[in-house]
């Protein structure tokens, strides 16, 4: 096993299978996303992209293989588990804020329930996070005050806050009105150039082909291929892949 920190993939996942009930959901997935990658995941609907997302951060359990990230195999529970939560940011089509905190609360209760930071120095960080998505004049507002894209770039900045190694999105743009679309998928491209590592889950190709140094086609359980964007949007090898382009492009 590696030394977190090293120069091995961020996260490793190998043979990884997952099944609800009798539905096999991940076949067999192998993928490794290296530190400061920006991985596109893209495929039909019903595929398995966000239960690839969720089992990265444990939000579901794999019945085989194995999953490595910075280094460990994944914590079942316990402290280390609450510490690869908090390694791992996730931001959700759904944004999921706490509606009863200001957005202000929503970026610093994590840092200071989790990580122990004090207030003081978490809402001079989280004030700093809002600056950097755009929302810093918005700190004292409660999230049904925002639109749905200052919400998504709260919850943004509530992932930054508790500076991850890595953010899963799953569909970020998907709920929101298309004149909203692209003021988060900025913030996001803002973030894969300063090295974040990323894992999208998104149908915005534009985003793909600009931000992404992988785009990881998934369909029925599978990677079906996998092509750095130029590549892949112009000679997919697959017939699977370029009969779902030809749906959405
Ligand atoms: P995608 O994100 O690509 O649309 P999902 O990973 O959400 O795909 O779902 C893959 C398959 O697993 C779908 O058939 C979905 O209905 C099923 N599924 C997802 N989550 C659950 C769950 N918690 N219980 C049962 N089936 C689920
Ligand atoms: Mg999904």
């Amino acid at each position: 096993m590696t030394e977190p920190g090293g120069s091995a993939p961020l996260v490793k996942l190998e043979g990884v299978n997952k099944h609800f009930g009798a539905l096999h959901v991940l076949k067999d997935i192998d993928l490794a996303v290296e530190r400061g990658e920006v991985v596109v995941v893209i495929g039909p609907s019903g595929g398995g992209k966000s239960t690839l997302c969720r089992v990265i951060n444990r939000l579901e359990t794999i019945d085989s293989g194995t999953i490595v990230f910075d280094g460990r195999e994944l914590p079942a529970e316990g402290k280390a588990l609450a510490r690869l939560r908090s390694e791992v940011g996730m931001v959700f089509q759904s944004f999921n804020l706490f509606s009863h905190k200001t957005i202000l609360e929503n970026v610093t209760l994590g840092p200071t329930k989790v990580r122990g930071i004090s207030r003081q120095q978490a809402e001079q960080r989280g004030m700093e996070l809002l600056e950097r998505v755009g929302i810093a004049a918005q700190a004292g507002k409660y999230p049904a005050q925002l639109s749905g894209g200052q919400q998504q770039r709260t919850a943004i900045a509530r992932a930054l806050a508790m500076d991850p190694k890595m953010i899963l999105f799953d569909e970020p743009t998907s709920a929101l009105d298309p004149e909203m679309v692209q003021e988060v998928l900025d913030v996001m491209t803002a973030l894969a150039r300063e090295g974040m590592t990323m894992m999208v889950v998104t149908h915005e190709m534009g985003f793909a082909r600009r931000a992404a140094d992988r785009v990881v086609f998934v369909a029925d359980g599978q990677i079906v291929e996998q092509a750095p964007p130029a590549e892949f949007f112009t000679q997919p090898s697959s017939e699977r892949a370029r009969d779902f382009l030809s749906k959405i492009l």
